[in-house]
């Protein structure tokens, strides 16, 4: 049984009863759950003894013209599928329980999250660390799981992690694709037929660029211009960013360096903004 944890005074109760000795894997997510989050939730199985996921649509990590109100909420179907999952307790506040009254102290990282969706989404990685470190505050896990798909997600949290000394290792995961590549989303949902059928270009657009990297282009700009002209060929995408970086620091690069690279592309099709990324490797 999955057990539903709704207070940080009921989590802290359900950490403190855990048997000494036994490791704790957390998995934090906003719902609407698929496949991608389920690939999370097996590898915190493999990697600790307990486990424990969150549900919080974090309402500082949207902006004023964002999703927020629309986003999905299926919460039955979450439960259901981590009860399927073997998940031993999921932890789903509210938002005054997570935000007291004229709360006003934020976690601010201001290098890795600057650039990219960073740029283009303004508080939203300052909503993210926010949110995320609170949540380990709450939870206190030994391991925490976080997804490839939100490669500077990941980025920004390993660095909070480490410039923070929080005790938390991170783990990531992943991404976790449909058939035709497009990479699995809550936001996927939104798509229109038309634009759902679109969609696998961002992700060949990503394997175009790679293909050429690995017969031998090393130059930034060739590969994001290949990149581009794929994703192009299509107009009904509204490019944000289509980006060769260095996967931790997210430093802009002109050579791919024998440490290898991200390449990461953020474009909207429609009303519905699309991320996915791939990690050219070290050669
Ligand atoms: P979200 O609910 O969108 O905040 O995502 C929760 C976690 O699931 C994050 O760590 C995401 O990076 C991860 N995630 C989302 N989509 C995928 C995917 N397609 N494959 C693997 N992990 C994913």
């Amino acid at each position: 049984m999955t057990v539903i944890l709704r207070t940080i005074a009921e989590v802290r109760a359900w950490r403190r009863a855990l048997p000494a000795g036994q490791t704790l894997g957390f998995v934090p997510t906003m719902g609407a759950l698929h496949a991608g989050h389920i690939s999370l939730m097996e590898l915190a199985k493999r990697r600790a003894s307990v486990t424990i996921a969150s549900i919080f649509v974090n309402p500082l990590q949207f902006g004023p013209n964002e999703d927020l109100a629309k986003y999905p909420r299926p919460i039955e179907k979450d439960l259901a599928l981590l009860e399927a999952a073997g998940i031993d307790a999921v932890f789903l506040p509210g938002v005054a329980n997570l935000y007291p009254d004229g709360a006003s102290t934020f976690v601010v990282e201001e290098s890795v999250s600057a650039p990219m969706c960073g740029a283009v989404r303004p508080g939203h990685f300052r909503g993210v660390t926010t949110v995320v470190l609170k949540l380990f505050n709450i939870v206190q896990p030994d391991l925490a799981v976080f997804g490839q798909k939100d490669a500077q997600q990941c980025a920004v949290i390993e660095r909070m992690v480490r410039d923070l000394a929080v005790p938390v290792e991170i783990v990531r995961g992943a991404i976790v694709r449909e058939p035709d590549g497009l990479a699995l989303s809550s936001r996927n949902v939104y798509l229109s037929p038309e634009d759902r059928a679109a969609a696998p270009l961002i992700h060949a657009s990503l394997q175009a660029a790679k293909a050429a990297f690995e017969a031998g282009q090393r130059d930034a700009s060739a590969l994001a211009a290949i990149g581009r002209k794929v994703l192009g060929q299509d107009p009904r995408f509204t490019l944000q960013y289509w980006d060769v970086r260095d996967p931790q620091t997210l430093t802009s690069i002109d050579t791919v360096p024998t440490g290898g690279a991200l390449l990461a592309v953020a474009a909207y099709l429609g009303s519905t903004r699309l991320i996915d990324n791939i990690v050219l490797a070290p050669f």
